[in-house]
């Protein structure tokens, strides 16, 4: 058997963190096993869906890297399909027409709520001859469920679950305007389609039993079911706005990398002993439905954050520039060369792409640079005269960052002092901050030519801008 599954989002909104993670444990599954990982767009709710959100949906999964392996089906272009099986149950004394009316199924509502009962249909069509159906009403297919009995699951994650069939009433699978209901249209696609597996959500659970109804009564094979626990906030709640960023858009913006985020999913309700760095061939390698538990996952943001910074690190150089000119506006375009040259040093501080952007700002000023209070408090009379002897010996100097680093040993050497109580000043004139990468690193970052420039700002700076004694 060739395992296929789905991911099958209705298009609501944006593409929500619990979602992505769905849809990254069908892609690692159908990977795993050498399958094909396909996605379903559930559109049929006209109202709610707009065209913004299907994009997003599409934007979101290609920046994750977990694009479906062939083009999306949009449910809305099957509703023929749906209504045709849906005539085949009838034909085969499987699903009867109803032919109640809006007032009649109110009215079993409310009697259902008024005696404490569930809402159920009470069948009453299910075996009436159509003969004695009222003038003017569009009848609803109704499937003939079994009354007695139990239907079972044995759920990939959940265990065997199983409801008694008096708990199931005869739902509607074609409603009297021949459009379907949600889970007739879910069952028959996810047959034609081939899925082998379905991987969602557990507040899809109570459904799976329904639409194993669906199956059998066509005589199909059903998939198997795994249904995943969702995602809370630390406190257990539901996932909210409250507890943070929760779509894939925001934390995209909050300067998250694709993969760290997916590592930080793959691990959130799955394990394998005790690998928390997973790279996505890992992933695949590894990843089993087995080790996916129970219980409700709590989102941890510190911790994803944690791995951000470690995927960081891992990231190449020219990728990461890219992130950061982008994030600094364009004007960051002609120092892309400095930002890329101080990369490694950069990456190894930040924890998240802003982060990284924030530190690299400096990187694409003009001086003179504005100051920060405590930079501008380090750059005293003194430490100007001495700056001022450094310039010539850093025009002298290879700017590599070995001979960079060797010249401000020596000269610090010569003038009896330890290298911090030059490298500070040099910082503060170099960066406008008393925090950087190593300044060895920040001076052949910028080469020599800016680097006597900002040397040279500071230096005709008036002094009354100075913070410290004149
Ligand atoms: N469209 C459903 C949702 O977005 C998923 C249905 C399914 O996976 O069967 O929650």
């Amino acid at each position: 058997m060739t395992v296929r599954t789905r991911f099958a989002p209705s298009p609501t909104g944006t593409l929500h963190i619990g979602s992505a993670r769905t849809a990254l444990f069908n892609y690692l599954f159908s990977r795993h096993h050498a399958g094909t990982y396909l996605l379903r767009i559930e559109d049929t709710d006209r109202a709610r869906n707009t065209e913004e959100a299907i994009r997003a949906i599409l934007e979101g999964l290609a920046w994750l890297g977990i694009s479906p392996d062939e083009p999306p089906v949009f449910q809305s272009t099957r509703e023929a399909r749906h209504a045709e099986v849906a005539r085949a149950m009838l034909a085969a004394g499987r699903a009867y027409l109803c032919y109640c009316t809006a007032a009649e199924l109110a009215d079993m509502r409310a009697r259902a709520e008024a005696e404490g009962r569930p809402p159920r249909y009470d069948g009453r069509w299910r075996d009436r001859d159509p003969a004695e159906a009222p003038p003017g009403v569009q009848p609803a297919i109704r499937i003939k469920a079994p009354r007695e009995g139990k239907t079972v699951i044995e759920d990939l994650v959940q265990g065997t679950v199983r409801v008694a069939n008096a708990e199931l009433d005869d739902m509607i699978i074609l409603r009297g305007n021949a459009t379907p209901t949600y889970q007739h249209a879910v069952v028959v696609d996810d047959h034609d389609m081939g899925i082998t597996h379905v991987i969602r959500g557990d507040d899809h659970l109570t459904n799976a039993f329904r639409q194993m109804q669906i199956y059998q009564a066509m005589g199909w094979q059903p998939p198997r079911f795994a249904h995943i626990p969702l995602i809370h906030g630390a406190d257990g709640a539901k996932l909210s706005k409250r507890h943070g960023a929760q779509s894939v858009v925001e934390f995209r913006e909050l300067g998250f990398l694709p993969e760290a985020i997916c590592n930080y999913l793959l691990r959130l309700g799955w394990g394998h002993g005790d690998a928390e760095v997973l790279s996505r061939e890992e992933a695949i390698r590894l990843f089993d439905l087995a080790g996916v538990g129970r219980a409700a996952s709590r989102m941890d943001y510190a911790k994803l954050t944690h791995l951000n910074a470690v995927w960081l690190r891992r990231a190449d150089d020219s990728r990461l520039t890219a992130e950061v000119v982008e994030r600094l506006d364009g004007r960051a375009a002609k120092a892309a060369e400095r930002i890329r040259a101080l990369m490694p040093a950069l990456k190894a501080r930040a924890r998240t792409l802003n982060e990284l952007a924030a530190s690299a700002a400096f990187l694409t000023l003009a001086p003179p640079l504005p100051m920060e209070p405590k930079a501008e408090a380090l750059l005293t009379p003194a430490a100007r005269d001495m700056l001022a002897e450094l310039a010539p010996v850093l025009a002298a100097v290879e700017f590599i960052s070995p001979a960079l680093a060797a010249a401000l040993r020596d000269f610090a050497a010569a003038h009896g002092e330890k290298l911090g109580a030059i490298a500070q000043p040099l910082r503060a004139a170099l960066t406008g901050s008393t925090s950087s990468p190593p300044i060895d690193a920040v001076l052949a970052a910028l080469g020599r030519e800016e680097t006597l420039a900002r040397l040279a700002a500071v230096a005709d700076a008036p002094r009354s801008l100075n913070a410290g004694p004149c």
